[in-house]
């Protein structure tokens, strides 16, 4: 059966994206940001494994749209893509946080899945020296909230 590694669960949170959703904080990262807001998430053991039904379960009884954030949900690839196309099955958005940078997970073929069911990327790791509290939904200036769908619409108007 497949699983992911959770660390928790929050519902009908208004930090982690527009209007309320789940976040779901998946366990492990290894970017090491200096000045990371939770280093208990790098740990890629914390929390305890949960299957795919019982997540989308809880989605569904808890109907707000879904926000992966972490440690860096990205490390749980496979997992989580599939995770991904059940929460799109089921009418609900994504917001995605990681630590990668957009371009980066663009060139590299295996994430194409998982970011054709992401609506929202915020990407880049933290970067203490660009601090920012004012900034909506991110901690440090260099990060961006990326609407896929549209960024990938201008990308190709430009070849
Ligand atoms: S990507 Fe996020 S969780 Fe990982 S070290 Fe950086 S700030 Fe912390």
């Amino acid at each position: 059966m497949t699983t992911l590694r959770v660390i928790d669960i929050i519902d009908g949170t208004s930090v982690d994206g527009t209007g309320l959703r789940t976040s779901i904080y998946f366990a492990g990262c290894s970017h090491q940001c200096p000045g990371c807001h939770n280093p208990s998430t790098w740990d890629f053991n914390a929390g305890r494994d949960m299957t795919i039904d019982q997540l989308i379960e809880h989605i569904i009884d808890n109907d707000f749209n879904v926000t992966f954030s972490g440690g860096d949900p990205l490390y749980q690839l496979e997992p989580l893509t599939e995770l991904a196309r059940r929460i799109k099955s089921v009418g609900k958005t994504i917001w995605c946080y990681t630590g990668f940078v957009f371009e980066d997970l663009v060139a590299d073929k295996k994430y194409a899945e998982l970011l054709s069911l992401i609506d929202v990327l915020v990407d880049g790791p933290y970067i203490q020296s660009l601090r920012d509290p004012d900034l909506p939904f991110r901690g440090s200036s260099n990060q961006r909230i990326i609407e896929i769908g549209a960024k990938e619409e201008r990308m190709k108007n430009k070849r």
